[in-house]
């Protein structure tokens, strides 16, 4: 699972969380919402300008 980033306010779709405002359950992919969708929290960014939020599993700290 991954989780993407709104350049424009930092609004983080988690897609282990969903969003249930929007009406997309928890689990539900990136790849199924659709392109026209904007950032819920600001309104101005859409689903093309956002980010790829890298995970990082901390390892050996
Ligand atoms: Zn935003």
């Amino acid at each position: 699972m991954s989780a993407y980033r709104c350049p424009g306010c930092g609004y983080v779709y988690d897609e282990v969380k969903g969003e249930p405002r929007e009406g997309f359950r928890a689990g539900t992919p990136w790849r199924a919402i659709p392109v026209t969708w904007c950032c819920p929290d600001c309104g101005v960014r859409e689903k093309p300008d956002f980010e790829l939020v890298m995970e990082r599993t901390p390892r050996g700290a």
